[in-house]
């Protein structure tokens, strides 16, 4: 296994459980599964722009960002950005994963994943039909902390979201409290509930610090990895099967790297093609959406006092004595799922909503606000755009080019538009409406398409959800098949994020998950086992 992650920790730890195959994991990141700052839910503040457990990446300019370079966090530590996320358990819409068998995708429906998605959870959420209850994932709802949520959950029930007590239930629709992958007040990644269990087994090695630079082969038959650990180069020979899971940043680097990918692009680096790929690296997608922020006409909504000062060190009392408060909850505690139109299916928009504000910390990362409002993200769910990750040389050490195209469609565009409007309308409604002193951002001057199109092109961020980079697939840019093997290539998957066909409906925790248990199950079936 190369890479720790979602993908990558949950492939490996199934894969050590089954005990009839020898695991080597290899993983960049230096921290292991109990750094200090991963466990309480709101250390991620500290994780997103920290070098110890983060690759930092930055993307290139273009015009759908307003020709603005975008900061992206990507974990680089054991369980991979499972370790750093924002703790939301989000599994997407059944349309997501039909879509995917309808793409070509055997395997890959809903009704195909469901039971994998069930098997990885343990949560009293929900019903039998939909939900888990004693898989290795806790899963539990974010407390109401604040007078804020019902005031929310009112609003957006007067503009008709009805309230939805298992988003990951029958339907995604309306308005909740976000479902977290946490227990006890601490966060559950892939590090603490698979890859420590497997860490005790005779059959499972994990070595941290090991970064792989190339895949090695015989032919077409991939047997094994160079990585450097130490400072020195080493070589691991795998005796059936190699798995990337270095994310969607990564694995189309590695496989770049490695001689996979588009022989042009690769000649253009020097690097001699092992396998025609020509899909490596291209279909990228993230969820992207403005940042809309609100003042409050009165104290004691926000929380942004409960996170300053000596307000802050009750909140840590509070959560080392009884593992609740502030410090407990994920980010981004209420979700709406909503449609920009009423002739839809499905919903297209999600908000991430919080009864805070943060700020921007020099470019990268954000802080808490001391101004006493909340936030939102507004944003499309299933967005056409597309954009590309590849090398930049033939440097290991190089960070790769990661080109978002964000807006590039009229149906992204119009939708992100008709997402902030949708805000909006639940903002100005009873009993939220009376608790507004004003619109921060956009601002009431920005009130036109135009306008509103300007300023999210302007200010935008990502959700930190790229998928898509070894896409899986039956056409000729496919990276990998369905069962997740590199095409033209023997004894090598991907196991992550990257090769997801679409964005799923929401976060991308879960499917990642999702992919890394399946990827465990298809091999263990392929060797007969
Ligand atoms: C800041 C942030 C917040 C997020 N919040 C949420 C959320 O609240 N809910 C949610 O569902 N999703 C969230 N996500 C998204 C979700 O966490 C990711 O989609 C998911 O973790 C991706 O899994 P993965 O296996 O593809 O990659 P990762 O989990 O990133 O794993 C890749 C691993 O490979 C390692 N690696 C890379 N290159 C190499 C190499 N050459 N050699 C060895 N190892 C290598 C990396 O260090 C890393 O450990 C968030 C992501 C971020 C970054």
């Amino acid at each position: 296994m190369v890479g720790s992650g979602s993908g990558g920790g949950a492939a490996a730890g199934r894969l050590s459980e089954s005990g009839k195959h020898t695991v080597l994991c290899l993983e960049a990141g230096t921290k292991g599964a109990k750094y200090i700052w991963t466990r309480p839910p709101a250390g991620a503040a500290n994780l997103v722009d920290n070098p110890a457990a983060n690759w930092r990446y930055q993307s290139e300019p273009h015009e759908g960002h307003g020709n603005r370079q975008i900061y992206i966090p990507r974990g680089k530590i054991l369980g991979g950005s499972s370790a750093i996320n924002g703790v939301i358990y989000n599994r997407g819409q059944r349309l997501d994963y039909d879509t995917w068998a309808q793409m070509g995708c055997r395997g890959w429906s809903y009704d195909d994943v469901l039971p994998i998605l069930k098997k990885m959870e343990n949560t009293d959420i929900g019903d039998d039909e939909f939900r888990g209850r004693c898989g290795p994932i806790p899963v539990n709802e974010a407390s109401k902390i604040s007078p804020f949520y019902d005031l929310f959950i009112g609003a957006a029930n007067a503009v008709g979201i009805p309230y939805n007590s298992d988003y990951s239930g029958a339907t995604q629709e309306g308005v909740a409290m976000a479902q977290q992958t946490v227990k006890r007040g601490l966060r559950q990644s892939t590090a603490t509930q698979y890859l420590e269990p497997a860490r005790k087994r005779p059959n499972m090695t994990i070595h941290s610090g090991a970064e792989a630079s190339a895949l090695l082969f015989d032919g077409k038959r991939c047997v094994g990895v160079r990585y450097v650990r130490n400072g020195r180069t080493e070589e691991a020979r795998a005796a059936r099967e190699v798995i990337v899971s270095c994310g969607t940043a990564n694995s189309p680097k590695l496989l770049e790297l490695s001689g996979i990918g588009d022989p042009d692009r690769l000649a253009k680096h020097g690097i001699t093609p092992v396998h025609a790929l020509a899909g490596v690296g291209e279909g990228m997608r993230d969820h992207y959406g403005a940042i809309l922020k609100w003042r409050f006409n009165r104290p004691g909504i926000s929380l942004a006092k409960r996170g300053r000062g000596w307000r802050l060190m009750l909140e840590i009392l509070r959560f080392g004595l009884f593992r609740d408060g502030f410090i407990s909850q994920g980010i981004g505690t209420v979700r709406v799922f909503t449609r920009s139109r009423p002739d839809l299916e499905n919903p297209d928009i999600m908000m991430v909503v919080a009864p805070y504000m943060t700020e921007m910390k020099e470019g990268r990362g954000r802080r808490l606000s001391p101004v006493e409002g909340f936030f939102m993200y507004s944003h499309v769910q299933r967005t056409e755009s597309t954009g590309s990750i590849h090398i930049r040389s033939a440097d290991p050490a190089d960070p790769p080019a990661i080109n978002f195209r964000f807006l590039q469609t009229p149906n992204a565009r119009m939708t992100s538009i008709a997402a902030v409007r949708r805000a909006r309308e639940i903002v100005e409604s009873p009993p939220l409406a009376e608790t507004i002193a004003e619109e921060l951002q956009p601002g009431p001057d920005i009130q036109s398409d135009e306008e509103i199109l300007k300023f999210i092109q302007d200010t935008g961020q990502i959700t930190h959800h790229m998928v898509g980079t070894c896409r899986m697939g039956q056409d000729d840019m496919a990276v990998v098949d369905d069962r997740l093997r590199v095409r033209g290539i023997e004894g090598l998957r991907v196991a992550d994020a990257s090769i997801m066909p679409t964005l799923t409906s929401g976060n991308t925790n879960i499917p990642s998950i999702m992919i890394g248990e399946k990827c465990a199950a298809m091999v263990l079936e392929d060797a007969g086992d």
